[in-house]
């Protein structure tokens, strides 16, 4: 088989198929599950994948499952407000910060990826065990939901196949399981009135115990009420181990409600929130640490199995969909080969390995940690705590963002409409 043969049908899989169409390029993603579910809860993607999914031709799709985030905000933990910034549109992007169901966005992709390539490209039921490299190109072995084996060549292996992947455990045959660093994280959704402007990304906490919430549909008119997707967080002992990182394991809130149930403001009610979600998910916040390579003869990482990184900055998938941008422009640029894949690496890698140690700092997040520990106590009296810290911080990082955000918008896109293989 010629063209691109994509392990894994996630967000990452999903958007690199539709880029293959759009440039031309045979495409065929197999995906383990035996049928494609909108599972997951919220997520956050940044301008830059917004700006990829809207060069696909998703901007209405996209804009009727989403919610535009304009600020980010952290709050202190007895609920008074600590710092806001403009995200998206408001912070002068050409386009905005989306927060999404993560199910609603892979169905989204899933069905026009069905539409534009044929269901024969989209195969279901089929998990990626292992490759073997021919003279020119790849063969791909799959195990089928019945137990058979079957085999599959093609020009290019991609693993888009997430944290758990089979494709990198083949190129890293020592690595063994995710790194855990001592974070669980209970996840839901449920009504509450709309938080601060109603389009607000929200952290509250200190570094041991924090509560992020975002909307991810309109307000409701006769309700008034919005759906909020929220995240509780609660630091252990990283010694102590936990159980596999998956993010389907379903629990009760019983095992951590308890440390949140104090925390209700007059503007967000986070016990409420917490009591009213049909489902809670828990998640331990897992990582890998960065490698040195991608690449190995035709076969490529792309996404979670590439960099999988903690679910802090909104990039899980953001940094997935750009990804598959760029590994569409290395395969214009050098053909569907080997070259494109190294050129992909070397173009990426190093940022990616950077993200995803820093996003084990927590981002613009740390600032709440940070003081915390110089008041060592709840900081109900910012001012008096360290206000140049904060400042400093805030300046640093308000210069970087300023700059990335001019630097974006100036940019040309990845792939220049139209443009073929
Ligand atoms: C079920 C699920 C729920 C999630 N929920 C959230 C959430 O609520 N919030 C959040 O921030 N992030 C969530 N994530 C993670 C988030 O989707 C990713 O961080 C991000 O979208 C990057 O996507 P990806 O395509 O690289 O990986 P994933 O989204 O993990 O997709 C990987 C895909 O590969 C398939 N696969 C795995 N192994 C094989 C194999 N050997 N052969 C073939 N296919 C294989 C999986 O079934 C999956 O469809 C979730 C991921 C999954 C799989």
């Amino acid at each position: 088989m010629d063209g691109v043969l994509i392990a894994g049908g996630g967000i990452a899989g999903l958007t690199m198929a539709l880029t293959c169409h759009e440039i031309g390029v045979p495409a065929t993603v197999f995906e383990a599950a035996d049928e494609l579910r909108p599972l997951g809860l919220g997520i956050n993607m940044q301008p830059s994948a917004v700006r990829a999914l809207y060069a696909l031709g998703f901007e209405d799709a996209l804009d009727s499952i989403s919610v535009p985030v304009d600020e980010v905000a952290l709050v202190a933990r007895d609920g008074a407000a600590v710092w806001s910034e403009p995200r998206g549109l408001d912070a002068g992007s050409r386009w905005p910060q989306l927060s999404v169901h993560r199910g609603a966005l892979e169905m989204m992709l899933y069905r026009e990826a069905v539409e534009r390539l044929g269901p024969a490209a989209i195969v279901t039921g089929c998990r990626v065990t292992g490759y073997g490299h021919t003279l020119d190109g790849v063969r791909v072995e799959c195990g089928l939901l019945d137990g058979t084996v079957e085999q599959a060549e093609a020009s290019v292996l991609l693993g888009a196949d997430g944290l758990h992947s089979a494709v990198r455990a083949q190129m890293f045959p020592g690595e063994g399981s995710p790194r855990w660093g001592g974070s669980v994280l209970w996840r839901g959704v449920a009504d509450h009135r709309p938080v601060r402007g109603g389009r607000s990304f929200v952290v509250v906490g200190n570094r041991r115990q924090r509560f992020v919430t975002f909307p991810i549909a309109a307000t409701d008119p006769v309700s008034g009420m919005q759906r909020q997707d929220w995240i509780a967080e609660l630091k252990f002992d990283p010694m102590r181990g936990w159980r596999r990182g998956d993010w389907n394991t379903i629990v009760s809130a019983d095992e951590f409600l308890a440390d949140f149930e104090d925390w209700a403001f007059d503007w967000l009610d986070v016990p409420a929130l917490i009591r009213s979600s049909e489902v809670v998910y828990e998640y331990p916040m897992v990582d890998r640490d960065p490698v040195d390579r991608w690449v190995h003869g035709s076969v490529a990482l792309i996404g979670d199995a590439a960099h999988p990184m903690y679910p802090v900055g909104s990039n899980g998938a953001s940094q997935a969909i750009v990804d598959a941008r760029l590994v569409g422009k290395a395969f214009l640029d050098h053909g569907v080969g080997r070259a494109a894949l190294r050129a992909f690496e070397v173009g990426r890698l190093d940022e990616m390995s950077e993200l995803v140690v820093d996003s084990r700092l927590a981002g613009p997040a740390s600032v709440l940690g940070a003081l915390d520990e110089r008041s060592r106590s709840i900081f109900d009296d910012l001012d008096a705590v360290a206000p140049a810290d904060v400042e400093r911080y805030i300046a640093d990082f308000r210069r970087d963002a300023r700059q990335s955000i001019d630097a974006f918008n100036a940019a040309p896109p990845t792939i220049e409409r139209g443009t073929r293989a």
